[in-house]
């Protein structure tokens, strides 16, 4: 689909009678657009910016029940959220991957261990399964280097999942475009268009590429709202009440060598006792997240959000805590990242104990879904297509059931190693096969040791509607957060591999890489703003 002169020939289409326009390509967006083609219904998704651009490529990477919800108390977004990841890991293997988390219990904590213990128990109890168990401190020490002893009392192990979410949401897109669905990215909602009597039946999407300049009026039997945090601004046409709170998430990236962790582990700030975590993902060490409010002047004054400075010394604060012989500093840090939470708000005085529930609006039948987690992407879209039906007078259509990912069938190669093929299955489906008969001399090569292969970079710069160079670098492969300097010192490479794919002249690639790093600096760098 994202071949040649695509852009193109998907605008010629958008004068059509739709049934369904979903605006959003996080993974809301991409969930609802996958059912929606699933039940036979002719639907465009609008993605203003690219693909997973907002939150979706800002998560935590965990499809998790959300072990701290419980202590919140908000038992049934850990019950969904933990039925739903037990759905993926079989679902989506190789994509979502099962990850052992360590709860290490201090004095400090104030946390009396029978109640972590519980905790477990009712954790395993909503994933119908008996996987956690007591640690003694030695165990606990025996899984991470340099984790401070003094006052160790017990610890817990239990089982989440982890992700690549910007590849989940890519695969879900494509897989729907693979069944009749049409995606667009950087293509904008600008305004709703209405019937006389006020009824949402249609949206003006206006070209963000530079490619095509012009504007659009599509027509629909139901528009679905699923742009994350920014749900009010569409919503405004409406003249009805804001409802989001935009609470914004860091995280910070280090060298494996420098933080070695195998495993994940979750730990308490030291100042306000918030749950946060340490996480092994793509070969490296993520440590995250903070929760505060979005301070709306920084969203106009900045394309994205980014990592503050009291928010690195947070992070820093609490990997020091725990790991206090590492000595860890903001010169360890390889690259930070910023998402924007879309939380309902329901007026709590501290962002942590905002409902992260989703809900379903329609108003004049724009339907809008908003709150919710990535793991819950899935039931997120089975209630939102039911309200679309409804609302569009369409007959009731059987969507429980049908797949989110599509399984695969490809046999592995001998020349790529089980590690490498199993990365790839999972992050590109059906398309690996394509992904491996593309692949130029020495493409199965890893980039700098990380998971990833160069064999990557062609098949993004040439099938995944690829922009620009962040699209590529920061969310089709995640080397952009992976490497130094956000992949300065490869960029060479790079272009040696994508430009031909991306067809672009030398000015071109030149303007793209300066962009790229202006972007890196301030939004990804250890010293981002
Ligand atoms: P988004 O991903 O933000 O997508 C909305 C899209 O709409 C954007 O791409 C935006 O560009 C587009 N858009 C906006 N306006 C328009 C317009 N006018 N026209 C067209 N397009 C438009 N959940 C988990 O399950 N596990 C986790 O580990 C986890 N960790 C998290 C950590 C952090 C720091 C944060 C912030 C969130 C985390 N979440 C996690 C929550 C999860 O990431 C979000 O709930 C989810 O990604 C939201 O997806 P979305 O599609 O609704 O929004």
């Amino acid at each position: 689909m994202f071949e040649g002169s695509w852009r193109s020939s998907a605008w010629s289409e958008l004068d059509r009678q739709w049934d369904a326009v979903v605006i959003g390509g996080g993974i809301t967006g991409a969930g609802v657009f996958r059912l929606a083609v699933q039940l036979s219904l002719k639907t465009l998704l609008v993605e203003a910016r690219d693909f997973s651009f907002g939150t979706s490529s800002r998560s935590s990477k965990l499809v998790h029940g959300g072990f701290r919800y419980l202590y919140n108390r908000q038992y049934g977004v850990t019950y969904k959220s933990v039925r739903e990841r037990e759905y993926l890991l079989k679902e989506a293997p190789n994509l979502v991957e099962p990850l052992p988390f360590t709860i290490p219990n201090y004095r400090e904590y104030d946390f009396p261990s029978w109640l972590l213990h519980a905790g477990a128990i009712i954790y395993d109890l909503m994933g119908s399964k008996w996987d956690h168990q007591k640690l003694d401190p030695d165990e606990v020490l025996s899984k991470f280097n340099g984790l401070k002893e003094k006052n160790l009392i017990k610890g817990f192990r239990y089982k989440d999942a982890v992700l690549d979410d910007s590849r989940l949401v890519l695969r879900v897109i494509q897989e729907a475009i693979d069944r009749g669905g049409l995606a667009l990215n950087y293509t904008k909602a600008d305004r709703l268009l209405r019937t006389g009597d006020g009824k949402v039946h249609g949206v003006q999407v206006s070209d963000q590429s530079g490619e095509i300049g012009k504007t659009a009026e599509v027509k629909a039997q139901v528009v679905i709202n699923a742009t994350g945090p920014w749900t009010d601004s569409l919503r405004s046409g409406l003249e009805v009440p804001k409802r989001m709170r935009k609470l914004r998430g860091s995280h910070l990236i280090f060298d494996h060598q420098r933080f070695p962790a195998s495993e994940a582990l979750t730990l308490f700030h030291p100042d306000d006792g918030r749950a946060m975590f340490v996480i092994p993902w793509e070969g490296m060490t993520m440590v995250g997240t903070t929760d505060i409010d979005h301070d709306a002047r920084l969203e106009k004054q900045y394309d994205e959000p980014f990592c503050s400075q009291d928010e690195i010394a947070y992070v820093l604060k609490a990997v020091n805590f725990l790991f206090p012989e590492l000595e860890i500093s903001g010169k360890d840090i390889v690259s930070t990242f910023s998402g924007l939470r879309p939380i309902i708000s329901g007026g709590a005085a501290s962002p942590s104990k905002e409902s992260r529930a989703h809900e379903v609006w329609n108003e004049h039948g724009l339907i809008t879904i908003t709150g919710g987690k990535l793991t819950t992407f899935r039931l997120m879209a089975l209630q939102t297509i039911r309200e679309a039906l409804r609302t569009a007078g369409i007959e009731k259509r059987a969507a429980h059931g049908l797949p989110m990912i599509d399984s695969i069938d490809i046999a592995r190669p001998d020349d790529v190693e089980k590690e490498i093929f199993d990365y790839l299955s999972g992050r590109y489906g059906r398309r690996t096969g394509l992904l491996l008969q593309n692949a130029g001399q020495g493409e199965f090569e890893k980039i700098n040791g990380l998971p990833n292969i160069w064999a990557e970079i062609r098949h993004a710069a040439g099938s995944e509607a690829v922009l620009h160079l962040d699209d590529l670098l920061l969310r089709r492969v995640r080397i952009g957060l992976l490497l130094p300097e956000g992949g300065k010192e490869w960029l060479p490479q790079i272009r040696a591999v994508a430009q031909p794919e991306l067809g672009w002249s030398d000015t071109r690639w030149d303007a793209e890489e300066k962009a790229y790093l202006q972007t890196w600096q301030t939004y990804y760098s250890p010293w981002p703003g």
